[in-house]
């Protein structure tokens, strides 16, 4: 069937992608992963949590419900925030959990919306950002999944040879992000965490 079709290139997408940024996994300058307990961090006890009874077929569409419930990856330079550079939040398309913020958005060039930084991250500590990272094991390779603390929605994969001064290159889905633009447009001011 053409959904199966399409899960089928979803799946091959993803081992294109992680060969791509093979350099990455064995760069020395990975950093130790963190894996985040999921009710610790403040601000996010005011969304909804989602459980296994939440109906995503129902709620998603059928692209943001294969990437972000069945870890598929949409096809590069294919995602409407790839060349989207207004200033505002991208929340995730599940929850509306705040993801990653417009100033931390950059080109990598590879084809998927990048981030240097999760909202909410002070220094290298990601306690109060809601993405949270998981080790993912599932090409043979290691990798490193970047998951919705808040409803565990697939959202991508991280990689260390990002900009300076982080490092990181949040290699994000578009379909699995919302962009909600920033009132006035003003520059944001520095978040206390
Ligand atoms: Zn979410």
């Amino acid at each position: 069937t053409a959904a199966n079709m399409s899960r089928f290139v979803s799946r091959l997408l993803v081992v294109v992608s992680h060969h791509a940024t093979a350099r990455a996994v064995v760069s020395p300058r990975r950093i130790p992963l963190f894996i985040r307990p999921v009710s610790t961090s403040q601000g996010l006890q005011s969304l909804t949590r989602y459980d296994e009874t939440t109906d995503w077929q129902k709620k998603l569409t059928p692209e943001q419900y294969v990437v972000t419930r069945e870890k598929g990856t949409e096809v590069p330079f294919s995602g409407i925030y790839l060349n989207h550079y207004e200033v505002g939040m991208y929340h995730c398309v599940c929850c509306e959990a705040p993801l990653f913020s417009s100033e931390a958005k950059y080109d990598s060039g590879t084809g998927w919306p990048a981030f240097k930084e999760a909202h909410g991250t002070w220094e290298r500590d990601e306690s109060h950002a809601s993405v949270i990272r998981r080790p993912d094991n599932s090409l043979g390779s290691a990798g490193t999944e970047v998951l919705c603390k808040n409803c565990d929605s697939h959202l991508g994969h991280v990689f260390d040879d990002g900009p300076d001064p982080t490092g990181q290159r949040f290699c994000i889905n578009s379909v699995a992000l919302t962009f909600k633009p920033r009132e006035n447009n003003k520059p944001e001011k520095p978040e206390e965490n």
